[in-house]
Formats: C-alpha cells, structure tokens, sequence
C-alpha cells in the first residue's frame, strides 16, 4: 500500500480525522520520508526525539534506524494508533504532552544512548518556539532534522546580514550549522497546507563560532535590533533604552568602526558580538 492510501486507511480505522488547532498535514509522499530519514543519518547508537510522531509515518521508519525513538505527541487520539502500530517494538515510547512542556534534557539523559538527534514534521504554528526551545535549553542533541514551512527555513538557513534574516537568524548560526535538504510542495501532505514546505537540518556545534562575554545581552541587542527592522541600529538601540543615551550609543558605534546609519539586519553575528562585549566590558 502506497503512503497516501496507507494514511487514509489508518485515518478510516481509527475514525481520525486532521486537527487543525495542532497542525496536522500528515506526509503521504514515500520519497520525502526517505530523504527525511536519510538525511538524519540515524544509526542503532541514537536517540532519536520525535515531535509530533501523528499516525506515526515517520517514526515507523526511524524505529528501524535508531537505538531507540522517543515520540512526544499532543494529540490523545494518536496514542492508541501509535500503540497499536508499534507494540512489537521495545525501543519505543511516547510521552503524550505539549512538547513545550516536556523537561527534554531530563527524557535525554534517562536514556544511556550516546547521541540525541530531532527528527520531525513540525506543528507549524509553533515552530519558533520548538526550535528556539531545543537550541536555548543547551540540551546535549546532535543535530535537528526538521520539516518547516518554507519562508521559515528561509530566515533559518539564510546568512545573517543577508535579506531573509530574522533575529531568530543569529540564533541559529551561534548554536549550529544549518543546510536546506529538500523543497516539498504542499500536495505532499494530506491534508494540503496553504504553505509550501522545507527540510532543513541543524548540526549542533560543540562550541559557538564566536567569542561572547554575556551570551544573554547579545541576544537582546539581537532582539531589538530586529523589533525595528526599518530603523537604523543606532536608533533602534537608543529607543530601547536598555543600552544608554543616544549620544551614548553612538559613541560606541563610532569606536567600533560601524557607519551610523546602517540597519541591523546588515550586521553580521561577528557584528553584534563585537557590540555586545564592548558594552559588556563598560
Ligand atoms: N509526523 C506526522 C507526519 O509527518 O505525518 C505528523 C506531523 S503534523 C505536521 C504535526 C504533529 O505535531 C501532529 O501530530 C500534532 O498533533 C503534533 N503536535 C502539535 N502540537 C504539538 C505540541 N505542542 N507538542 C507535541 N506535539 C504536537
């Protein structure tokens, strides 16, 4: 049976039909699974997080490759499907909470598995948070094979100082690497979201590419550097109040070589490192 009729098959079985409120488009496209877990790269020596598991596709396949898979599933309905399916498995388990909820470095560090890798088919309505979650909790992962809604993975993959950058950006590239592995059109999913999506996969870096003193004022520069987009950086700090005068800002603009009315999104995370240790340092 073909991913498509196997869906609506389980769908029939168990009287499911997609919740909208938890953003459910489940992937009926085989291809798009198997680039998913290829790129994964998931061997018998992981542990593999998965968010969202829904009639569980992709966990049948990662339940293959990895030493074990921990599923986190919002939806009650899906627990039953998921035990069924998968009794036959004994490195399985599902923890049915919002996965904004679930202590992750705690369920990691139960397990005696050598490396923690993500792997899912994001809720689209909340995958900054996930992913900020997974990246600002310092949990021990080694890397996040993520599908996401494509302008997303485009602020997400995008050099920072580039035009897609977001603050979220800067994040990104201070705690991995980021690469863009497919393009999926919406007709993969059932049902079809009004979005067209995005594989992406972070690699977790064992250390940040840059030096900061004061890891938290560097992201709230980042911050405010982008609640204003259309400002310049020298007026969108100075309206915060968080960092001094305006007189004061520009001060340190001047010092450190920047043109007073470039707009943070130009700047590069080198950029607002060498800001942020500078007013640290005062
Ligand atoms: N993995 C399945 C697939 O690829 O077909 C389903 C993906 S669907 C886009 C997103 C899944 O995340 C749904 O199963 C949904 O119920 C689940 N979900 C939504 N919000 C969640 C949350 N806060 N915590 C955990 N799971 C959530």
């Amino acid at each position: 049976m073909d991913l498509l009729n196997e869906t609506k098959y389980i769908m029939k079985k168990y009287n499911i039909s997609a919740a909208k409120k938890f953003g459910q488009n489940f992937l009926i496209e085989d291809e798009i699974v198997n680039e998913i877990i290829a790129s994964s790269n998931i061997t018998k020596e992981d542990l593999v997080i998965e968010i969202g598991p829904g009639l569980g596709t992709l966990t049948k396949e990662l339940l293959e490759k990895a030493g074990k898979v921990i599923a986190i599933e919002i939806d009650k309905r899906m627990l039953d499907i998921l035990e069924d399916r998968f009794k036959l498995y004994d490195n399985f388990q599902i923890i049915n909470d919002d996965v904004l909820k679930v202590d992750l470095k705690q369920v990691i560090e139960q397990n005696q598995i050598k490396h923690a890798k993500v792997v899912a088919n994001l809720p689209y309505y909340i995958t900054t948070p996930i992913i900020m979650k997974l990246l600002e909790d310092k949990i021990d992962l080694k890397s996040i094979t993520v599908m996401v809604q494509k302008e997303v993975a485009d602020r997400l993959v995008t050099e920072p100082g580039t035009g897609d950058s977001g603050a979220i950006t800067y994040g990104i590239r201070y705690y991995t690497e980021p690469q863009r592995v497919i393009e999926v059109p919406s007709n993969a999913f059932l049902p079809a979201p009004e979005v067209n999506s995005t594989v992406i996969k972070l690699d977790v870096l064992e250390k940040p590419p840059v030096e900061v003193k004061d890891e938290k004022l560097l992201f709230k520069i980042i911050k405010v550097a982008f609640m204003q987009k259309r400002k310049t950086l020298l007026n969108g700090l100075s309206n915060s109040n968080l960092f001094g005068s305006k007189e004061e800002i520009e001060k340190i603009l001047l010092e450190l070589g920047f043109d007073l009315r470039i707009r943070g999104e130009k700047l590069t995370l080198g950029d607002f490192t060498r800001i942020a240790n500078y007013i640290s340092m005062k």
